[in-house]
């Protein structure tokens, strides 16, 4: 990524990647971005995730009020932001990488052979 690329240019997730390098980097806090540290911070955040959802049953999950959805978009733009920048540590382009599984997935779990089974293969 060129720095002085105009942020209109990149797609959304670009955007997003370029602005947390400056908050990092406006904080001196890049220092403390390892992949380790990062990844950590990560599953942390997914942890706080879960935490939202933790005690509810099944419906009230699939039925959250807006106290709950705005607590876990809380926690997912945490687990979102420690992603994007663990992709630019590591020089991941994530859309990229996702797509590159999602193929992998639907070659492993035919349509046809798994429609309806949650089992593992
Ligand atoms: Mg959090």
């Amino acid at each position: 990524l060129e720095p002085d690329m105009s942020h209109q240019k990149l797609d959304q997730l670009l955007a997003l990647r370029v602005r947390l390098r400056e908050f990092a980097a406006e904080r001196d806090w890049d220092q403390f971005h390892s992949p380790k540290n990062l990844v950590m911070a990560l599953s942390a955040e997914a942890g706080e995730l879960v935490e939202v959802f933790q005690w509810s049953s099944e419906i009230e999950s699939a039925n959250p009020n807006q106290v709950t959805r705005d607590a876990a978009a809380k926690e997912m733009a945490d687990v979102l932001i420690y992603l994007v920048r663990l992709a630019d540590k590591l020089d991941v382009n994530l859309l990229e990488a996702a797509d590159r599984k999602i193929e992998q997935n639907a070659l492993k779990y035919p349509a046809s052979e798994v429609r309806g089974s949650a089992r593992k293969r």
